[in-house]
């Protein structure tokens, strides 16, 4: 037992340390070859609250450095960009009347300008150098985190009680998690709700797909934690939705407490399918650390040791792939190049590793008959494309299960 970590439930209890993943570089930390000096690494260690069951790392870096100057663009990624217009798809639809949204982490404004004009639309980032600056007229944005210290500047934006939040993959996001729940709560209409996804623990890290655990990712939610964090601050959650995105991600409706929208049967049955699965009892988590272990020992004698010197195409290098590339050894290849679709990362190196990013279409495949699917979120898709670029070979895909492709 850990005497130094408090969860933010109000437990008296210490958090319980379940697995070290040792010193990591922050997911966006992509550098220039000749970039002098030894990368800032930080502490990576996931611990659980034995009270609320919530699995949160021990500390975060300073979220000033994270957040402020964000390397993250919604849009960079199509598959992301489809993603967020097929959200705002459903709230066009789900709603005739016009209706006060609020984008919390609302990133380039990808979701934002697919949402109908009928609405009056906000948005709560504390980036704002990612920010679409073509759009800064059609909607009000707030360069702020969003947590109850900043309530009055974001309701002084917004001056009503908001009918939608949309928060997708930010709740996840922050050591003031609670903080963040508290401001929901604070600026909801009576009616309104959240709409909010995260990543589903169960499916990742609980499964030992440990590639979710990264500094900005601070909590992982089950059902279980994240209804009693919500309840926390007079919030409940009348709804909830398992959806593929994120390798397994919950999709949740909010509401306050006073709200007379009651929780829907499926909440009390995923509740009882995850204490059936053992969410709820301390010994559950005991075997994660094991059976991290073992996953990581497949990837490295599967894939990493066979290959320290021949040529190596990484696909991709999402947030995700920078903690499998650091925590299985990708830095001790001596040919290893990636590929990634995002251009800011392009001529620059995975975090931790001298592994430089090219663009996809720049690379001669023939070169290649070993490859290692870092952003197996995306497969098929990848898979298509790997194809058509004519590459042959073996792709070894990390997760869930580890194993080679043939192509
Ligand atoms: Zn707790």
């Amino acid at each position: 037992m850990n005497d130094k970590y408090n969860c933010e439930c109000g437990s008296n209890e210490n958090l319980f340390i379940l697995y070290d993943f040792g010193l990591i570089p922050q997911v966006n930390n992509y550098r220039h070859i000749d970039e002098k000096g030894d990368i800032k690494k930080y502490p990576l260690i996931l611990a659980i609250c034995n009270s609320c069951k919530l699995l949160q790392l021990t500390e975060m870096p300073d979220r000033e450095n994270i957040f402020r100057n964000y390397d993250h663009y919604s849009s960079a990624s199509a598959n992301n960009a489809e993603y967020l217009h097929s959200i705002a798809e459903i709230i066009n639809k789900r709603h005739d009347s016009k209706k006060i949204i609020l984008e919390v982490g609302c990133n380039d404004g990808t979701l934002l300008k697919s949402l109908d004009s009928k609405h009056s639309i906000y948005g709560v980032d504390p980036a704002s150098n990612v920010y679409d600056k073509n759009i800064n007229d059609e909607f009000t944005i707030l360069h702020e985190f969003f947590d109850i210290k900043n309530i009055e500047k974001i309701k002084s934006m917004i001056e009503k009680p908001v009918d939608i939040i949309l928060g997708i993959n930010v709740f996840a996001h922050n050591d003031s998690y609670m903080s963040m729940f508290a401001a929901v709560e604070s600026l909801l209409a009576d009616d309104g709700y959240a709409h909010v996804e995260v990543a589903y623990a169960a499916d990742t890290v609980l499964s030992a797909n440990f590639d979710t655990i990264y500094h900005e990712h601070f909590c992982n939610y089950t059902l279980t934690s994240l209804k009693n964090t919500v309840e926390h601050v007079g919030l409940k959650i009348c709804d909830v939705e398992k959806i593929n995105t994120q390798g397994g991600s919950l999709r949740v409706k909010i509401y306050k407490k006073s709200s007379r929208h009651e929780p829907l049967k499926n909440v009390s049955n995923f509740l009882e399918k995850e204490d059936r699965l053992g969410i709820n009892d301390s010994n559950f988590y005991m075997e994660l650390a094991s059976k991290i272990d073992k996953k990581v020992e497949t990837i490295k004698s599967m894939f990493t040791e066979k290959y320290f010197d021949d040529d190596v195409l990484i696909l991709g290098s999402p947030a995700r792939g920078v903690i499998t590339a650091n925590v299985c050894g990708f830095d001790k290849f001596n040919k290893a190049i990636a590929f990634d679709d995002t251009e800011d990362k392009q001529g620059l190196m995975i975090p931790g590793t001298s592994i430089m990013v090219h663009k996809p279409d720049s690379i001669n495949y023939k070169k290649y008959n070993v490859a290692c699917l870092l952003a197996w979120t995306y497969k098929d898709n990848i898979i298509d494309r790997l194809r058509n670029y004519g590459f042959k070979g073996k792709v070894f895909i990390p997760f869930p299960k580890s194993e080679y492709l043939i192509i």
